[in-house]
């Protein structure tokens, strides 16, 4: 019977399987009030697991991405321009609506472990302070930022390296660093087996300290994001129909597929064979326009899940009456770019990433598990948005008005 069960539990997929267990937290919590506080090392144990992959998550993507994209020309540029700009616009947007709407104002969430770190915050220095002194404590200490700077580093330097004289050396190299991504993944994946369990041990403490009320009040945070993806999809149309022939109405019924698709597997990498064939044969764009832009511009953009990570570490610290100014809104607005980039196109990649935004502005991350109940609904917006983000760029450099 048991043996039934447990086979049928494994074959539901991974986001009903999150469902139950917040369904099953959400009792249990209900039931132990605050002895559900043993829940504890449960909970810490997966964060435990999450910061462990997420840093070599970061450093491999950085270093793959800029080992293997072929980016040369003035479409390149233009490319560039276009994605980054989008970024910024998406995770403006996102701080925006997060401002105003303030969503953690509706949310109290039980005070963290251990004290919150309410030391001045100075960007330069504190920025500053986390560029490694050597190669190896950033792999040492499991340090987000650091890692990020080498990782960006060695990757234009190879690329430099590549371009005089050691092709071959570094086509072996990419090889590995390949495997090591591939690896990571594989270990992501087995971690993510154990994620409705981590929602059950997190529910139920949360319920157990502070009732219901929370979890509910987080919905506030769910409508918040989707309306910043909503205006950041409006934003896409007026940019096609100011900078490209193709009409926005045209545009989104001929990516469609590329957006259901994108929906349904959370993973804009899973959907790139068919955003492509959107783009060639039902937006008429040329083969090296798409390579471009969706096998380049793919492994870069991810606009959704840059808004995103600003918005949840805003959304944290207004639940936890921390209020972060513009400075520090700043820092969470660069960092968001740098994690998106590294959020390979892989369900909740950009949930793990995550870790490095709240590191830089010092929000515990204790509370990060909290959002993941919301994570299989809220991945699967922003990863449409991030096909959408690819696509609109294609068509952009693809057909300029004349
Ligand atoms: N699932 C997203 C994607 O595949 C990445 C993320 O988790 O934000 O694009």
């Amino acid at each position: 019977m048991t043996i039934v069960i447990l086979d049928a539990y494994r074959r539901l997929p991974l986001f009903v399987r999150i469902l139950l267990g917040a369904a099953l937290g959400i009792a249990v919590g209900a039931a132990m009030g605050r002895h559900a506080e043993s829940f504890k090392p449960f909970a810490d144990l997966v964060l435990k697991l999450l910061r462990l992959l997420a840093t070599p998550l970061i450093f491999l993507s950085i270093l793959h991405s800029l080992l293997t994209a072929e980016i040369r020309g003035r479409s390149a540029g233009k490319l560039a321009w276009l994605l980054l700009s989008n970024t910024c616009v998406a995770i403006a947007l996102g701080l925006l609506v997060v401002n105003l709407l303030a969503p953690g104002g509706h949310v109290a969430f039980p005070p963290p472990s251990g004290p919150l770190d309410k030391r001045p915050f100075d960007p330069v220095t504190d920025l500053l302070g986390k560029i490694p002194a050597d190669f190896v404590s950033p792999f040492a200490n499991n340090e987000v930022i650091g890692l990020i700077v080498v990782g960006v580093a060695l990757g234009l330097a190879l690329r430099a390296l590549r371009a005089e004289e050691h092709e071959a050396r570094i086509g072996t190299l990419v090889g590995w660093v390949k495997l090591g991504l591939d690896l990571t993944m594989k270990l992501l994946h087995w971690l993510f087996e154990l994620v409705p369990l981590a929602v059950l041990a997190i529910i139920a403490r949360v319920v157990g300290a502070t009732g219901i009320a929370p979890l509910l009040n987080m919905i506030w945070f769910v409508a918040s994001v989707a309306l910043a993806l909503a205006l950041m999809a409006c934003f896409y149309a007026v940019r096609l129909r100011l900078s490209s022939t193709v009409r926005p109405g045209r545009f989104f019924r001929g990516a469609s597929d590329a957006f259901a698709l994108a929906f349904s597997t959370a993973s804009s990498a899973a959907t790139l064979p068919v955003t492509y064939e959107c783009a060639t044969k039902k937006l008429d764009v040329r083969e090296e326009s798409a390579s471009l832009g969706i096998l380049v511009g793919g492994t870069f953009n991810h606009d959704g899940t840059a808004l995103y990570e600003a918005m949840a570490a805003l959304f944290v610290s207004q639940a936890l009456g921390m209020h972060l100014p513009l400075g520090h809104q700043i820092v969470v607005a660069l960092m968001s770019i740098i994690a998106s980039v590294g959020a390979a196109g892989i369900p909740q990649a950009g949930f793990v990433t995550m870790i490095a935004v709240f590191s830089a502005v010092r929000l515990p991350i204790e509370y990060i598990p909290l959002l993941l109940p919301l994570d299989w609904l809220l991945d699967r917006c922003r990863t449409t948005v991030n096909v959408m983000g690819d696509l609109v760029s294609t068509c952009i450099v693809d057909r300029q008005p004349t």
